[in-house]
Formats: structure tokens, sequence, C-alpha cells
């Protein structure tokens, strides 16, 4: 990890504390994985989100859930069922095969029961760390800032992180920001990077970071 790039940790305080005056946060309108309450529906959904649009996404898992809603009941499905259910979502049979695999290690391993940690929800098959903290956050309530591809490619050209991938990025914000940026850090920096901080044309010169932004000091424009 090249730490030079990373700012000093009173920047990134900066940084946190600007995106949280600019940006709206996680409020009831805020985007992502809501009305999950169930943690066995906030995995699944996980799981059917690889590649996947959010919408797509939501229909795949409501079909599977008028279907059935418990591991056992899934298990006692076919592939064949399961694989139409969850169709919309893309790449349905190795899905089901995932969602097989999770539902027998719920039952073997877990007691029927989600694990609530982030060891444990990486210990189930198909869940890796974003799905792990995805559910941590929005089901569980966990202060963590799951990182999707808007916050991975946010904090790496301000340089809130140094990192190549997604699960670099979660660890490196969790060392790098301060605690009181943890439990909204995911929206403020999600929304930012959909409003102002876009893949194509980030629009820097009126972004609120731009003094502090590795990528603009570095370029003079991004
Ligand atoms: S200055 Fe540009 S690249 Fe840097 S955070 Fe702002 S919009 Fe993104």
């Amino acid at each position: 990890m090249a730490q030079g790039r990373i700012l000093a940790k009173k920047d990134i305080e900066t940084v946190f504390r600007r995106l949280s005056e600019a940006m709206p946060g996680r409020t009831k309108t805020a985007k992502g994985p809501k009305d999950q309450p169930d943690p066995f529906r906030s995995v699944v959904s996980c799981i059917l989100s690889a590649q996947s649009r959010d919408t797509n996404t939501k229909a795949a898992t409501d079909n599977l859930f008028a279907l059935a809603t418990t591991p056992d009941a899934i298990l006692a499905l076919d592939d064949e069922a399961v694989a139409k259910a969850i169709k919309p979502c893309g790449l349905y049979n190795n899905k089901t095969k995932s969602l097989k695999k999770l539902c027998t290690a719920l039952i073997e391993e877990y007691d029927r029961t989600v694990p609530q940690t982030r060891e444990g929800l990486m210990s189930l098959p198909g869940v890796g760390r974003k799905c792990a903290d995805i559910v941590m956050s929005f089901t569980f309530g966990a202060d963590v800032i799951a990182v999707d591809t808007h916050v991975h490619r946010v904090s790496n050209r301000i340089g809130l992180t140094d990192a190549k991938t997604a699960d670099q990025t979660a660890a490196q914000l969790e060392e790098n920001a301060p605690a009181w940026a943890f439990h909204d850090g995911h929206f403020w920096l999600i929304q930012f990077g959909k409003a102002i901080c876009v893949s194509r044309k980030p629009k820097c010169e009126t972004c609120p970071v731009n003094d502090l932004c590795r990528y603009y000091t570095a370029t003079g424009a991004a």
C-alpha cells in the first residue's frame, strides 16, 4: 500500500465533515437494500445482487420469497424452480447453486440463524466482505461503511484509501475514517459518487473537497 497517497487523518476527517454537510446521508429515502429486516432474506438478496441491477435483484428476491422463505423451504425446491424464480438477476444457474450451499450451511452450521458478525457472515458460502458489510449495516444496524463501486472509486480518488479492490478499500476505510463517520459514511460516499464525483466526468470545479483530493491536486483537473 502506498501510504503516501493516503491523506493525513486530519484531512480525512475534514473530507468526511464536508461530505456530511453536502450529502443527505442515511435518510429514510436513501438508496439501499431497505425493507429487509429478515436477515435471511437480506443475505439471499445480497447473493442475488452480484452483477445485477437493483430492480432486477429485487424482482428475483420477490419471486423466490413468493415460493419459499426459509433455508429448508428453498432446499426443498428443485433447482429449476429456483433458477426460474431468480432469472431476472442473471447468472441464475450459478446463483441457484450458491443459494443451495448457503441454505445447507445455515442449517448445518448455524441452526438456521444468520450470524451477526462479519466473520460469521463471511464464513457462509457466496458471502464476501461487501455482502457481509451490507447485511451488517442495513439489517443489523451496525456502523459499517459498506463498499460498492461508487464508494470504492470515490475513496481512492480522494485519498481516503489507496486500494485496488473494494475489499481493501473497506479495510482501509475502517482503519482511516473517524469513528463518527461509520454510521453514515457509506451513504455520504455513495451519494457524493453519484452526484459529484461521478465515474466519467467528475465535477471537480464545484467539488467541496477539491482542495484536498489527491486526484485533483495531482492533475489540476480530473
Ligand atoms: S475533486 Fe474531482 S476527483 Fe476529487 S473528489 Fe472532487 S469530484 Fe472527485
